[in-house]
């Protein structure tokens, strides 16, 4: 095959052995979508417990998974390509196709948010409305659709490059949300936790002890 699509995270042992084949038989492996490129809410729900924990809830101790910790392709696999987006750009699919059709390995921005914002001229709803907007530390690619209608971007394109994570918690818990809610948004689409450990444990009055 010349070029494979993929979406999903591998969550079971069958998805892992189906993944194998597919990367061996393909050109290009483009990761598609954000639980494919960043492991999404299947991985950031199960931060605190095992899948195989999470699973025994939701299904009952009858159930018959072979579960893997939810985790991105490319923990896995080589992935030439990652299409991220919870859902993807259209345009930005439709390009990185274009390139790969022609052998070229295609250019993806991993700058935030914000730059796609401000080259919109919206108002920037963080600064003034108080809203969690999580743009600066979010890579680029939706063209800032929430900020453009007046919403905060809660992250679903993941990380951009070098997030910011300490300057982002600094300004949201300034503004009162809490250094708890502030990890939960960061994470629930499926960022590493490597970007947030030092700011854990908490002490007795929620703030971060930094450094652990
Ligand atoms: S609204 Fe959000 S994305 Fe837009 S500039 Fe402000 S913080 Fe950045
Ligand atoms: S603005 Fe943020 S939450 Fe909204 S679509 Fe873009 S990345 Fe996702």
């Amino acid at each position: 095959m010349d070029i494979t699509f993929v979406e999903g995270s591998v969550s079971q042992k069958h998805d892992l052995e189906k993944l194998e084949r597919i990367r061996a038989a393909s050109r290009w492996l483009v990761a598609v979508g954000n639980c494919a490129v960043w492991g999404c809410v299947q991985k950031g729900g199960c931060t605190n417990c095992s899948a195989a924990e999470k699973m025994l809830q939701v299904y009952g101790k009858d159930a018959d998974f072979d579960v893997l910790e939810a985790a991105p392709l490319e923990k896995h696999v080589h992935v030439d390509v990652r299409l991220s987006g919870c859902p993807i750009n259209a345009t930005q699919f439709l390009s990185v196709t274009a390139s790969l059709l022609q052998d070229h390995l295609p250019y993806i921005t991993s700058k935030p948010v914000c730059l796609e914002c401000k080259l919109k001229e919206n108002p920037c709803v963080l600064i003034e409305d108080n809203l969690p907007c999580l743009g600066p530390v979010t890579a680029a690619g939706c063209g800032a659709l929430c900020p453009s209608m007046g919403a905060a971007c809660y992250g679903c394109w993941g990380p951009c490059q070098s997030p910011q994570m300490d300057a982002m918690a600094q300004v949201l818990t300034e503004k009162g949300y809490a250094l708890e809610e502030v990890i939960s948004r960061l994470g629930s689409f499926g960022a590493p936790a490597e970007l947030f450990k030092r700011w854990k444990p908490f002490n007795e009055n929620g703030a971060a002890v930094k450094g652990v």
